[in-house]
């Protein structure tokens, strides 16, 4: 149990954190980028390393005191380079943002061309969206998927790359539920002279566990974030080759960032730790078997998902034709004790802030230890509140059962707050 002495003098401040942590431990969390990391890693995030500042690199830091810090940092590069085989790593990273911001830094110009994903076909933010740093700094260009197959269209990133002739492409998505071709990236890259950077911060886990293909070989530049299905502290990470490795530590500080979080660096240690350790393979493998069953029941039921299924930890379903919106969905679904997050389709034409789509994510529920046979009951839960989104009532009482069903999954029982 963290101990959180003189914390219940603060009411205002304990009634806050005991109240989220009844949120995370009595409604079914299905935010694709989320997870639950074990009560160690939240010891460390509480550890007294959040006390100590260590700008710079282990033996070039510019305070005293880091003998254990530069312990620390190394024993976490290390870790980070045996589990996804990466020569360079560099874990400071507040973010995957941050993460990414250094990758660009490290290798472009203000100006310069990046090709990435369209945020509206399952990109992120920072793989160039006008209203992110990367769009308002660079010159970004999107490829996408399909409309047939819902797939990438990996002819279009050929056509792309050698009429823009970019100078890095990134692949990487933050909704796109399917397996990505880091080799057709690859040649894409090389037939324009472009690097390739993967941004594998959703998908970083089935990496570990080799239940997704690994970028290290494929790209110059693999970033992420440590918090989704790689179970660890909210954070990001950079991988890179050694040709890369100095470029990219001198854009993560001082570049775009000072002091390392050095309690999460603890957190990040322990979660790399964790995915080194074989049974985070069967964790991965039981996402992987969650997500499809969840695929199968509501496609059973009628919903039709974006690409026709998943080989990942989420799955989009399409609400176009149901009549629903994203955010009515995510509303409903929200009174019914299920937390998922609206997102676009692609092709479509809401709004972001409305979108037709349901982003539906299975590494938090696993981590609670939900196996096929519960992910059917959480099926109909979502179901039932689907079919019912106008009845608040009946929402209410989806909410009710979901809160027992909880019980059988209990969340850091030792916890307070
Ligand atoms: N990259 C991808 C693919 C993401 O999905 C996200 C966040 O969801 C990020 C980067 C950014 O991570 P952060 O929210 O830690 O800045």
């Amino acid at each position: 149990m963290l101990n959180t002495k003189g914390l219940e003098l603060d009411s205002q401040l304990y009634g806050i954190l005991q109240r989220e942590l009844g949120r995370q431990r009595y409604k079914l969390e299905m935010i694709a980028s989320e997870n639950f990391v074990s009560e160690a890693i939240l010891a460390c995030g509480a550890s007294v390393f959040t006390n100590k500042y260590a700008e710079g690199y282990p033996d070039r830091r510019y305070y005293g005191g880091c003998e254990y810090a530069d312990e620390l940092e190394i024993l976490t590069q290390s870790r980070a380079r045996k589990l996804f085989g990466a020569e360079h790593a560099n874990v400071q990273p507040h973010c995957g943002s941050s993460a990414n911001m250094a990758a660009y830094f490290s290798v472009l110009k203000p100006g310069d061309t990046i090709l990435g994903m369209d945020l509206a076909h399952g990109g992120h933010l920072t793989h160039g969206a006008q209203v992110s740093f990367s769009g308002r700094l660079f010159n970004c260009r999107f490829y996408g998927v399909r409309q047939d197959t819902e797939l990438i269209d990996y002819d279009q990133v050929f056509e792309l790359s050698e009429s823009l002739k970019p100078k890095i492409i990134v692949a990487g998505a933050s909704s796109y539920p399917r397996i990505i071709d880091f080799s057709l990236f690859r040649e894409a890259a090389d037939r324009c002279g472009a690097l390739l950077m993967v941004d594998m911060a959703h998908f970083a886990g089935l990496v570990a566990a080799g239940l997704h293909p690994s970028p290290i070989p494929y790209a110059e530049i693999v970033t992420t974030t440590t918090h989704k299905t790689l179970r660890g502290p909210r954070g990001g990470m950079i991988l890179c080759r050694k040709k890369f490795a100095k470029a990219i530590d001198d854009q993560i500080f001082p570049g775009v960032q000072g002091g390392p979080l050095m309690h999460i660096i603890a957190a990040k240690a322990l979660a790399l730790g964790e995915a080194l350790e074989p049974d985070f393979i069967d964790y991965q493998r039981q996402v992987l078997k969650n997500t499809k069953r969840l695929a199968v029941r509501l496609a059973d039921a009628g919903f039709r998902l974006v690409s026709g299924g998943t080989d990942t930890h989420l799955l989009l379903v399409d609400l176009r034709g149901t009549g629903l919106t994203g955010q009515a969905a995510q509303t409903a679904l929200d009174l019914a004790g299920i937390t998922a997050n609206k997102n676009a389709v692609p092709f479509e034409k809401e709004r972001f802030s409305v979108a037709s789509g349901l982003r539906l994510g299975t590494a938090a529920l696993t981590s609670r230890g939900l196996l096929e046979a519960d992910m059917d009951e959480v099926s109909d839960f979502i179901i039932d509140a689907l079919r019912h989104t106008d009845d608040d009532g009946r929402l209410k009482k989806i909410g009710q059962r979901v809160e027992e069903f909880t019980l059988r999954f209990p969340l850091y029982p030792n916890l307070l707050i």
